[in-house]
């Protein structure tokens, strides 16, 4: 059983030694994962954007995703994510592990729990209508604080909290939009981390996510005009550094749980 999911580029291929493929299949599709060794601990990956990033941020199948890790037994979580700063003093490449989020996706399915469809959680079948709580850690507070000491370690200048604006993309963000995420108390903002926060939380799962600034957002500082290719160029100018704080993270994840993640699910599921 993995130790621990890891969802993000496919560069993170690199972290898994002998990967071997697997295709894991879940009432919300088919996924291919990635299971193998990462230093002493045995790692599941999911190129967020397939393979080839060819699977636009609206498009993932984030249901799919956080199931087919859950059904490996994986029931922590670690992502990445590409952001826009909000704020001057984040600049591109500074590394943010945020402590909370704002959803504002559109048009994808943020829960597992439609009313029909029934999904094996461990070893109990989950189904009907189920509100889980987000408070009083949107992200697991474990599994943050692994990844900032393994920041710590490896000298990064991390920043500990901020909160993540989900928006839908595929366009970015237009200037006044950006005043807007930024006076309801956004710190970065990006495309990828809604629903996956709160499926996790659905299925009990820890999460958290390492977030790299590629870029300041939309009228916060320098050039008016954003290119993909300049987001591509700074996430890959970061990637090493956001490998070595996985493998590390991964280690200091300590073996049980003691966050509230794993009761998720006590007394959130409406008996009909
Ligand atoms: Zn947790």
């Amino acid at each position: 059983m993995p130790k621990v999911g890891i969802i993000g580029g496919s560069g993170f291929y690199e972290l898994l030694e002998d990967p071997e493929r697997l295709i894991v299949d879940t009432p919300f599709g088919q996924v291919k994962v990635a299971v193998g060794k990462m230093g002493g601990s045995e790692v599941a990956f999911i190129p967020r954007h397939g393979e080839r990033h060819e699977v636009p941020p609206f498009m993932v199948n984030y249901r799919a995703n956080i199931l087919a890790l859950r059904t490996l037994g994986v029931v922590r979580i670690l992502a990445t994510n590409a952001v826009g700063s909000l704020y001057p003093a984040y600049g591109p490449g500074t590394i943010l592990i945020p402590d909370d989020l704002i959803d504002f996706t559109k048009n994808r399915p943020t829960t597992f729990y439609d009313g029909k469809t029934r999904i094996r959680i461990g070893d109990r079948v989950v189904g009907g209508v189920v509100h889980v709580s987000m408070t009083p850690h949107t992200y697991c507070p474990e599994l943050r604080g692994a990844l900032l000491e393994a920041g710590r370690e490896l000298g990064l200048d991390s920043v500990d909290g901020g909160v993540y604006v989900c928006a839908e993309g595929n366009r970015f963000e237009t200037p006044a939009e950006i005043r807007a995420f930024r006076m309801l108390g956004g710190t970065v903002v990006g495309m990828t981390g809604c629903p996956e926060a709160i499926l996790a939380r659905e299925v009990a799962a820890c999460y958290a996510t390492v977030t790299v600034v590629t870029n300041y957002a939309a009228g916060v500082s320098g050039p008016a005009k954003l290119t993909h290719d300049e987001v591509k160029e700074v996430f890959a100018r970061r990637i090493e550094d956001v490998k070595s704080m996985l493998r590390i993270a991964v280690e200091r994840i300590p073996q049980e749980r003691s966050c509230a993640c794993k009761d998720a699910l006590e007394g959130a599921v409406v008996e009909p």
